[in-house]
């Protein structure tokens, strides 16, 4: 593949000690750096507190690309790091931003950066608007090249504190200005909806309600809380993962083609899914869309607390470890067709999987004893596999006229030479490059909340009979209710 390099700039980073950029963040900007696709004028200012100079946080990159990146080359990395500049600075301090204003002044010109900035808050949400803010105040947005920000999730608690920090950050960016992190939107997968569906001659002219009787999408974890309980416990499940990731799969999936394949086009057709999805009265919620918490259990043989056994979670919590729901959405390609969304902590296995059940053919001529007959399945995996599986249904090699299912496979871990590059990698890249069609608009942030915030009230309101599933089970019995009313169920995870 021909290499594309980037446009010189300097990446500020908020957050330059965290887990986020340490995991995931400088072993990416790496992996662009040796592939040659970023500039070789390119600095990085980290902020955070617990370091003192350039030296140490050079280290500290260094330690973590040897740690979660690749790297076979010292002299390699050195001359990587050696693009790094530290300031220590508490973001809730004035004074420091002005300080912090001299430095990528100075960068800019010792680099020839052309005045481009990426500021990337990898840090607690409660400091995204503060940060915005002085970044405009002290005059680090004065600039005669881009300005970009990168904001991660979670975008806003509910609809009411989303608007109010995208008011914030609006001050200081128009929009075409800010890139709302959903790293799905960076799986290889994820980004490869599109492109199974509108490149493909034998799908399009199926993917609807005349020939799809329903879609589901799982995404199981098999960890817990872990170390996250002040943040989780807030959260749950369906503001951590079904207001963003979940919901974006939804409208990749369900999206009308756009008429190019341009940011504006394809995230004006994500909208209007998002417009169409049929709202749900308070009274119906749990009809719709159910909770779980879990129990204590065993998870690869091991045995494993339940979520109010964890530490720093309420006793009494009656916060979701676990969503389940039904999406309707009402336009004439979808109306009729359920998409069933699951997702949750604790589940018997790790897996994030699309699968799309064709209805079955009106009068099928093998349907006789003998024959074992399945419905048509796509399969799209998006992790930790990748790739994508058809099942059909074929003659059963021998005598007679009975059928067989089977499956057709496409793994990309069996492409020779194929290394699929980490989300955050790609999402780097694209930011860099001033492509914002794998981020989040905010009217695609707005409907989702808004969508949300109707089960959570109600949910916040009724407390739940929690726990409700044991660990390394695939979810209370209630998620598999709501398929067998509509006469489905859940295609199992495992084995597929
Ligand atoms: P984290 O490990 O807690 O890191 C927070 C960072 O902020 C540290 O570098 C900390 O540095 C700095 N910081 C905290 N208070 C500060 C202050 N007052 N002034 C200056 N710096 C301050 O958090 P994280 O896991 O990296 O997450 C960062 C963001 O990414 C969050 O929005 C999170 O939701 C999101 N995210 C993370 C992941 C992940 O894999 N970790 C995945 C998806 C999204 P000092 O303590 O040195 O000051």
């Amino acid at each position: 593949m021909k290499t594309v390099e980037s446009p010189s700039s300097l990446i500020l980073l908020f957050g330059a000690t965290g887990d986020l950029a340490k995991r995931k963040l400088y072993p990416s900007l790496y992996n662009l750096y040796k592939k040659g696709q970023l500039s070789k004028r390119f600095a990085v200012v980290g902020v955070a507190r617990r370091l003192k100079n350039d030296a140490e946080l050079r280290e500290w990159v260094k330690d973590s690309i040897l740690t979660y990146g690749e790297s076979e080359n010292e002299k390699d990395l050195n001359a990587f790091t050696s693009h790094f500049y530290y300031q220590s600075h508490d973001v809730t301090d004035s004074a420091s931003y002005k300080q912090l204003k001299t430095l990528v002044d100075r960068l800019d010109k010792e680099y020839e950066l052309g005045g481009n900035r990426i500021f990337y808050l990898a840090m607690s949400p409660e400091f995204f608007g503060t940060v915005a803010e002085h970044l405009k105040e002290d005059g680090l947005t004065d600039t005669n090249g881009f300005k970009r920000l990168v904001i991660e999730k979670p975008f806003g608690h509910d609809l009411q504190s989303a608007i109010k920090l995208n008011n914030q950050i609006r001050k200081a960016f128009d929009e075409d200005e800010i890139y709302r992190i959903d790293h799905y939107l960076g799986k290889e997968m994820v980004q490869n909806i599109e492109v199974i569906r509108f490149s493909n001659a034998i799908f399009e002219p199926l993917w609807n309600n005349r020939y799809i009787s329903n879609i589901q999408i799982t995404s199981s974890e098999t960890l817990g809380v872990e170390e996250r309980a002040n943040y989780y416990d807030k959260s749950g499940a369906i503001r951590d993962m079904v207001q963003n990731h979940m919901m974006q799969m939804v409208t990749l999936l369900a999206m009308e083609p756009p008429i190019k394949l341009t940011t504006d086009e394809i995230r004006s057709e994500k909208v209007k899914v998002l417009r169409a999805l049929r709202p749900v009265d308070k009274e119906n919620i749990n009809k719709y869309f159910v909770r779980g918490q879990y129990d204590r259990g065993v998870i690869n043989g091991e045995e494993v607390p339940g979520y109010r056994q964890e530490m720093n979670v309420p006793e009494d919590s009656n916060t979701e470890t676990y969503f389940a729901g039904k999406f309707l959405i009402d336009n004439f390609r979808w109306a009729g067709v359920p998409f069933y969304v699951r997702t949750g902590k604790r589940m018997a296995t790790k897996s994030t999987k699309i699968v799309i059940q064709f209805k079955d053919i009106p009068m099928n001529l093998y349907f006789k004893s003998g024959s074992n007959l399945k419905p048509n399945l796509l399969v799209i995996h998006i992790q930790p596999d990748e790739g994508i599986t058809l099942h059909l249904n074929v003659k059963k090699a021998g005598q007679g006229i009975i059928t067989t299912p089977i499956k057709l496979n496409y793994s990309t871990s069996s492409v020779d030479g194929m290394n699929t590059p980490e989300a955050y990698e790609k999402l780097l890249y694209d930011c860099l490059r001033g492509d914002a069609t794998n981020f989040t608009h905010w009217d695609e942030v707005a409907l989702s909340w808004q969508f949300v915030d109707e089960i959570s009230a109600v949910w916040e309101n009724e407390p739940a009979n929690f726990p409700n599933y044991r660990a390394g089970s695939m979810g209370p019995k209630e998620a598999d209710l709501l398929l067998e009313k509509d006469g489905f169920s859940w295609w199992p995870i495992i084995d597929e």
